[in-house]
């Protein structure tokens, strides 16, 4: 039986931390779970996750949609989309069955890329390389979770350039619906002897195409959508974020209208150790200032009041009623006072 491979390349990147990310591992897992019962999609679909954040790795390797098991997602530091990518080409070089006299080889293989933000390193290489060895050989399809993607670089990868709206539960459902569709009605085209890729008709409201001829502006190398602030629990130890949303606020003040940005908070989330790994060490620091941000949670680790204590080492860790507090970055101990007014503090990438 031929294979039709299916390469889910998803960002794993902090603004994806908290209800995104658990969506997208509970779709990940409804599609395996329609594909397994589903005649024609069994006998040749094989699935492989890639997650991508400062760093990429393998979550799930190529294999068959039988023995597979839906994985747990982790988050990293910054959206190296050339990572990414150069993961991915590794892994198709490495997977591909090519046509032989003795054996038919693998249908072209399928990859939906699944992106929250804006890559926060130069994606110029990796996407000419993209260009050059795979756009022919593989069928990619990029989608943009929310409205402020680069979809420029996108574009460049492929004509197949997607908008999610995803803000509901509902959405999700949708969306997952879609993908599970779009790959039924592949691998029945498989059997046709036909092309083996054909997505399953858009909604045009969850789910619509992007109008590639619209200009995005400038790249940029933060993701300015959210800001996630990186912190270490003072107790356990473990690493946490908190994000915060952007909010614009149209003002008026003495018949003048004008924007007035700020952060709302979305919330606190534990993260576990794979979070270093998976974070770019030599990523690009920036600053913002806690006067943008509104909102401060609870240390989602250990329940300390305040999340947001900012060392002399310039690194967050949350404090409790302790009179002394040790910081679990570098050792240092210090009594502390809340600030006055606003401090610059460092955030991620995003
Ligand atoms: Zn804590
Ligand atoms: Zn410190």
């Amino acid at each position: 039986m031929r294979r039709l491979p299916i390469y889910f390349l998803i960002d794993i990147s902090e603004s994806m931390v908290g209800e995104q990310i658990q969506q997208v591992e509970e779709g990940m897992a409804s599609i395996i779970k329609a594909i397994k019962t589903d005649p024609h999609a069994i006998e040749t679909v094989w699935i492989s996750i890639i997650v991508y954040a400062g760093q990429a790795k393998t979550l799930v390797p190529l294999q068959e949609v039988v023995s597979f098991y839906p994985p747990k997602f982790p988050i990293g530091g910054g959206t190296s989309l050339s990572k990414g990518l150069g993961h991915l080409m590794f892994e198709l070089r490495k997977n591909i069955v090519k046509t032989t006299f003795e054996q038919k080889g693998d249908w072209k293989p399928i990859v939906f890329l699944f992106t929250d933000g804006v890559p926060t390193d130069d994606t110029k290489a990796a996407v000419a390389e993209w260009k050059q060895n795979w756009q022919r050989t593989a069928n990619m399809v990029a989608i943009s979770f929310g409205d402020e993607t680069d979809t420029k670089v996108l574009s460049e990868l492929t004509e197949n350039v997607l908008l999610f709206k995803n803000s509901t539960d509902q959405d999700y459902k949708k969306f997952f619906k879609w993908i599970t569709d779009s790959i039924k009605t592949s691998s029945v085209s498989v059997e046709n002897n036909s092309s083996g890729f054909e997505l399953a008709k858009l909604d045009g409201d969850t789910i619509s195409k992007i109008d590639l001829s619209k200009d995005t502006g400038p790249q940029q190398f933060v993701d300015n959508n959210f800001v996630v602030l990186a912190g270490k629990c003072q107790n356990t130890k473990r690493p946490y974020l908190i994000k915060y949303r952007k909010v614009v606020n149209p003002t008026n003040i003495s018949g003048l209208d004008f924007n007035t940005l700020s952060y709302r908070l979305v919330g606190g989330f534990q993260v576990n150790e794979s979070y270093y790994e998976l974070s770019d060490e030599n990523g690009f620091q920036s600053k913002v200032n806690s006067s943008e941000l509104i909102g401060a949670p609870a240390c989602p680790c250990c329940g300390n009041q305040y999340s947001f204590a900012v060392c002399h080492c310039t690194k967050i860790h949350c404090i409790g009623d302790e009179k002394v507090s040790t910081c679990p970055w570098c050792g240092n101990q210090a009594t502390y006072v809340s600030g006055e007014g606003g401090f610059d503090v460092n955030r991620t990438q995003g």
